[in-house]
């Protein structure tokens, strides 16, 4: 696995938010429960062998489809993409969390959940863990990117589950997917026994080189994330191996997490709960969720949607486009609001329109000129100028 270095000027044109400690990151890094990283580790376990288009696999895949539904995403937010491998059906699972300021620009978190020969606690129900913890997390959090937690399957058969994806999803439209960032999480379990206090970050060093520049800045970002949200220390090390090697290829700007004590139990039946270090999962679980909210931009606002008072909420109202001609749309923080009324009224204050619980407006009858808008939620109001032009 030896390779050359490479090492360019390119920088990121990405828009990255300065990098300081954020205490807001933190506490949502504080939420990450040795717990939850422990059931989900059993309850991988316990799923046994997951061969690519096994029974198992496929059990795998439900079993990971249900826990996002019981953090509260819903069906439209879960897809799949499925491959055959073997004269067997697999499938990747994909959960889009949809960015508030680049809804069509994304955050790839991935890790395999595909096994081969034992349980593969550390290989990779570790990332796996790590990954449902992080979108449990954010359900509720605003982030300026569109995030997308995707857990593959046939990685184990030669990158199948990425490969398969990055062909029929990232390269299947056109233009196609725009991708801000890709950070695998693979084998990040330790080795039971010893002080697992390192974790490797993974910067790509392959062909092309086009992309390797920013895979540089971004990996010393993920390593600045370790430092600043998780007790470990990081490591610098290349990317080789796993999933987001397809990804590289397609000349996409990759990073990714992996064990420092390199565990020797992977591909094999003793690759159990047992061999690992469920508190090293925990401890990279917090670097990766601060540097998923750095990456995706995840509000710096400690006010989580749920609890958002109206009053917080109507200070984040836009209407847009502005000037608008056939509709605008109206668009808050919390984007599940359910109860709100919304009137365009003239500057000598005749109502012109009214509307109950929409946030697409037909403002096309209007004539060009000054308008206001006025969002009601409950008893609190709040007005923007808005402009028609014809
Ligand atoms: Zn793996």
């Amino acid at each position: 696995m030896k390779k050359l270095l490479f090492f360019s000027a390119v920088c990121l044109s990405a828009n990255f938010r300065a990098q300081t400690f954020t205490q807001t990151y933190q506490n949502r890094v504080n939420e990450v429960s040795l717990t939850n990283i422990v059931s989900n580790l059993t309850d991988f376990s316990d799923l046994g062998v997951k061969t690519t288009g096994s029974v198992n696999n496929n059990n795998a895949f439900d079993w990971l489809k249900a826990k996002y539904l019981a953090f509260g995403y819903n069906t439209v937010q879960l897809s799949e993409n499925a491959f055959s491998y073997n004269g067997k059906t697999t499938k990747n699972l994909i959960l889009t969390k949809t960015g508030t300021v680049y809804p069509n620009t994304y955050v790839i978190v991935c890790g395999h959940y595909d096994t081969i020969v034992g349980p593969g606690v550390n290989d990779n129900g570790s990332g796996t863990s790590i990954i449902l913890e992080i979108a449990r997390i954010l359900k509720d959090v605003p982030t300026e990117y569109s995030i997308k937690f995707i857990n593959f399957s046939g990685e184990e058969q030669g990158l199948r589950g990425s490969q398969n994806y990055v062909n029929t999803v990232v390269n299947g439209t056109n233009p196609k997917m725009d991708i801000k960032l890709v950070l695998n999480i693979d084998q990040v379990g330790g080795v039971a026994g010893e002080v697992n206090n390192t974790v490797t970050c993974e910067r790509d060093t392959s062909s092309p080189s086009s992309n390797n520049g920013a895979s540089s800045t971004a990996t010393q970002m993920l390593m600045n994330c370790v430092a600043l949200y998780s007790p470990l220390q990081a490591n610098l090390n290349y990317a080789y191996g796993s999933d987001y090697m397809p990804f590289q290829a397609n000349g996409e700007v990759i990073t990714g997490l992996y064990e420092y004590n390199e565990s020797p139990y992977p591909h094999s039946v003793n690759d159990t709960f047992a061999n690992m270090d469920p508190t090293f999962v925990y401890n990279v679980g917090k670097a990766a969720l601060g540097a998923v909210q750095h990456f995706a931009l995840a509000s710096i606002s400690a006010l989580a949607i749920n609890d958002c008072p109206p009053e917080k909420m109507l200070e984040s109202l836009k209407i847009y486009p502005n000037p608008a001609n056939g509709f605008v749309q109206i668009e808050m923080l919390n984007s599940d609001l359910k109860d709100f009324s919304f009137a365009v009224t003239d500057l000598a204050g005749r109502t012109l329109i009214q509307t109950k619980n929409e946030k697409r407006i037909d403002v096309s009858k209007l004539s060009s000129g000054i308008y206001l808008g006025t969002m009601t939620v409950e008893n609190h109001k709040v007005t923007k100028k808005m402009i028609i032009k014809k």
